[in-house]
């Protein structure tokens, strides 16, 4: 995918010039052996623009493998020499930051478990004050745009100047398809809010598995995100940490092979017209839409007036259960799905009410 030249991100400090970045290798540094076998085998691959490895690991339950710590250093030291790539590690706690410093370790970045708390980030932050290294910082678990924003702020403020964003999802209760709900609009979000802030999305935390990193690897791009962040291992199902989320080099040389970077927007004037046409239609639709939303919300007070002069309750099971099976039914004769159909009824639903409780109880 390095072969598209980019046109937007150009200045970025993230950018190599050969398009979107890719930083890879294992989630864990294990063995000199592995750290150094992942990455030489990733160096081939040509794709690759920075190796990673977790050597303190910040895991959710006590028992869990928590990285071999600072002896992984001088391994990615030497990851460096025999690659040529420059090296990422994760640092949780200003510690870290001095020993990474001090092994030359090239970027940073900070985790998810780390960005929830800003005392930690203030800490690392502080430890990184008068230094120029780049640092990425991952979204919290939790999804809060306000404290990923904050701790971005807190980055910045104490005058790093390569300061950029990773989204690796959202933790939810329940959640089965993903390991961490993506919620892209909160990616979108931050982006609208630093604009200047490069952002790359981490399939690997998003998915937790291997069958769906390339759709997400997709999205992200076609979303305009600067790079990706994958995590790779020698022998993916014996890692110690992530095993199911885990490629060999060789696979994600492939999946990378696959994506399709699409430019952000287009060079020939016909083809830009057509899309402006498009776009045209869907501005005419969505005004209709919202007339019509705001059509049946005026029904729905009428409802409410009725209902009051009547003295009936607002929610009618039988009703609500017969607009859904409706709903459902729709999306499956037209290819919607039927989560977004849920999620839409809903959202109309619950301002359906909002409405006829205020014509009810004033
Ligand atoms: C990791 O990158 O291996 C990691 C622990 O990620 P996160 O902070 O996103 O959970
Ligand atoms: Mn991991």
């Amino acid at each position: 995918m390095q072969d598209i030249k980019r046109t937007s991100k150009l200045q970025s400090w993230i950018s190599t010039g050969r398009g979107p970045i890719l930083i890879s290798g294992p989630c864990s540094a294990e063995t000199e052996e592995q750290t150094l076998e992942t990455a030489r085998r990733l160096a081939l691959t040509g794709k690759v623009d920075y190796i990673r490895a977790g050597v303190w690991k910040p895991r959710t339950r006590p028992g869990s493998f928590e990285g071999v710590g600072v002896k992984a250093l001088p391994w990615m030291q030497k990851v460096k020499e025999q690659t040529g790539l420059p090296v990422t590690v994760e640092v949780a706690n200003a510690n870290h930051v001095d020993l990474c410093l001090e092994f030359g370790i090239d970027m940073l970045w900070i985790g998810a478990r780390t960005t929830v708390n800003p005392f930690t980030v203030q800490e690392i932050a502080e430890a990184l004050r008068g230094v120029d290294i780049p640092v990425l910082i991952k979204n919290p678990i939790n999804a809060d745009l306000a404290l990923w924003l904050g701790s971005t702020e807190r980055l910045i403020q104490s005058g790093l100047k390569r300061v950029g964003a990773i989204h690796r999802g959202f933790s939810n209760l329940g959640e089965t398809y993903y390991r961490n709900r993506p919620q892209w609009q909160l990616a979108i979000a931050f982006r609208n809010a630093m604009p200047e802030i490069p952002l790359i999305c981490d399939p690997s935390h998003i998915c937790g598995r291997r069958d769906t990193l390339l759709s997400v690897s997709q999205k992200a791009m076609d979303l305009d995100f600067d790079g990706l962040m994958l995590e790779s291992h020698i022998d993916p199902d014996k890692a110690w940490s992530d095993a199911e989320q885990q490629v060999t080099p060789e696979a994600l040389d492939e999946l990378i092979a696959s994506i399709i970077v699409r430019e952000p927007k287009l060079e020939d004037e016909q083809g830009q017209t057509q899309l402006d046409l498009l776009r045209e239609q869907i501005n005419h639709i969505d005004d209709e839409l919202l007339n019509l939303l705001s059509n049946r919300m005026q029904v729905a007070r009428e409802i409410g007036r009725f209902k009051k002069s009547n003295n009936i309750t607002i929610l009618q099971k039988a009703r609500w259960n017969e607009i859904m099976d409706k709903g459902a039914h729709y999306a499956n004769a037209h290819g919607l799905s039927e989560a977004f159909m849920i999620a839409y009824l809903q959202s109309v639903h619950d301002e359906s009410i909002t409405q006829q409780e205020r014509v009810m109880n004033g």
